[in-house]
């Protein structure tokens, strides 16, 4: 039986690990075949090492309150390079006016869990403050879908949503929450409306039952991997066995004859295979599966992409005034800056710098801003390092800089979302052996692609063998 994943982002590799663990635990040879169109392995994963820095052109960590990422590095022996943050300064910070505000301790997103600090944060105005604190008395009119940016202005106001909500959510999606569905980015906030109506009350109830629960060995919130991101696909990839993965194989097209599916690379190679798993971005597998299935292909092209840079700069730490007493600050779209977020890489995370220097990260693109995207390196290196220097009082020129674009990257999970996913997923069940996974789908976090891989890998498996 021969498996085929078209991919080599995490996505891919998780699949192609996971049909691997079933056929050795199930006895049933499968024969894994991976398709990547790059020389490379790893997506939007990117690591690299200069001069003593890690940069990491991609993601630079996950969460580990989804379990999926972690039990695979479990799996894989990857455990002992798991790193935490910090445990000093786990704050962030907002640019207000030009200055570096932290988010109060016990501030969640939207809704503050702890009134003291909240109420002394410079952070709101106090009619800001008062109109987050009615959200306490707001009845609950959870809706099927809206967007971010309507259900907070309908609970906290706007200033919760200006000051806080889309610079945060803002530049995990690189998008703005007038155009993402609640439901599919943040469901838990859904229904904690429906469940608890106050998102205040529920969330501070959920604190104190995470106070009791904290016992035993326990991750940082979000974690990383000594050696860098890259580190995983690296580990995933060398446990498959040998030849399983085909590099510089971009695929064109998708066909089945006689039960079996039929992959050919622009190349010229054809495989011919009893599942397959497509991993793609979603525009790549509408174009893939258009000759297939004209109706999937339509649904899956339907969901749209946010472009980002990624821009790494390090200084000497002596040239920056600032304390950098935080892991970071995000940029409210109302200060009209060009940064969409900046990690304070080093501050984060141990080993990312020599001694006497600091290294950060810089986000800058997506719907909010999308020229930056088209602006050449010089002109992107010279804007991050100005808006470094006015917020952070750099005195000096980065001793390393590294910029990487990531084009039609970030699915944008629009109001709806979750319906055309129900379509798709539909679609899907009506060809035998198919299964479609990825960041498009139920989540674009690491830990979410991962699940998506390792489930998709356990359909195909027993649909198989059934
Ligand atoms: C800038 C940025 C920062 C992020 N930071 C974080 C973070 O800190 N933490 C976190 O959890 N998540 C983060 N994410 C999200 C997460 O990294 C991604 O959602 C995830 O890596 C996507 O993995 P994937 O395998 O689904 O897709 P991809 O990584 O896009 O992989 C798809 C693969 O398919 C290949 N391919 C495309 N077309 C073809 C073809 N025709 N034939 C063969 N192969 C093809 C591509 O070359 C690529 O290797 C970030 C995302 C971005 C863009």
């Amino acid at each position: 039986m021969r498996v085929i994943v078209i991919g080599g982002g995490i996505t891919g590799l998780s699949a192609a690990y996971r049909l691997f663990e079933l056929s050795s635990i199930q006895n049933h040879k499968i024969e894994i075949i991976l398709l990547e169109k790059q020389n490379r392995i790893g997506g939007t994963i990117r690591t690299e090492h200069i001069d003593g820095f890690l940069i990491e052109n991609g993601p630079d960590s996950f969460i580990t309150t989804k379990p999926w990422a972690l039990n695979l590095c479990r799996r894989i022996g990857l455990e002992s390079e798991l790193i935490q943050t910090n445990t000093r300064n786990r704050n962030t910070f907002v640019v207000l006016q030009g200055k570096l505000q932290p988010i109060p301790e016990g501030f969640f997103v939207l809704a503050p869990t702890r009134f003291i600090p909240f109420l002394k944060s410079p952070l709101f105005s106090w009619k800001g403050k008062l109109r987050i604190l009615m959200e306490l008395f707001i009845p609950g009119k959870p809706k099927e879908d809206e967007t971010l940016a309507s259900f907070t202005i309908r609970r906290f106001g706007r200033e919760a949503l200006e000051r806080v909500v889309q610079p945060l959510v803002g530049s995990i999606y690189m998008a703005d929450p007038e155009n993402i569905s609640l439901r599919a980015t943040l469901p838990h906030l859904l229904e904690m409306e429906r469940k608890h109506r106050s998102l205040i009350k529920a969330m501070r109830k959920e604190q104190g039952r995470g106070k009791q629960n904290q016992s035993g060995a326990r991750y940082s919130l979000f974690v990383a991997l000594l050696n860098g991101m890259q580190t995983l696909p690296e580990r995933l990839a060398s446990l498959l066995p040998k030849d399983t993965i085909k590099l510089n194989h971009s695929v064109e097209s998708i066909t089945r004859e006689n039960g079996l599916w039929i992959i050919t690379t622009h190349q010229g190679n054809r495989f011919f295979a009893d599942g397959l798993i497509v991993t793609t971005p979603a525009y790549v597998t509408a174009s893939l599966l258009k000759g297939l299935d004209p109706d999937l292909s339509k649904d899956l092209s339907e969901i749209p992409y946010n472009s980002s840079v990624v821009v790494n700069l390090a200084y000497r730490r002596e040239d920056i005034s600032h304390p950098l007493n935080g892991f970071g600050f995000v940029v409210p779209a109302t200060e009209k800056r060009n940064i969409v977020a900046c990690s304070f890489s080093s501050i984060k995370f141990q080993g990312r710098a020599p001694k006497e220097n600091i290294l950060l990260r810089c986000f800058l693109g997506g719907s909010m801003q999308p020229k930056a995207c088209e602006w050449d390196d010089s002109k992107i290196i010279e804007t991050t390092h100005r808006e470094l220097s006015e917020l952070l009082h750099i005195k000096n020129k980065p001793l390393i800089m590294c910029v990487y674009r990531h084009i039609d990257s970030m699915p944008l999970y629009g109001v709806g979302h979750t319906e055309l996913i129900n379509r798709i997923k539909e679609r899907v069940k009506t060809h035998r052996g198919l299964a479609l996974a990825g960041s498009a789908y139920e989540g674009v976090g690491m830990p979410d692609c991962i699940h998506s891989g390792e489930l998709a890998a356990e359909s195909i498996a027993s649909g198989l063998l059934s």
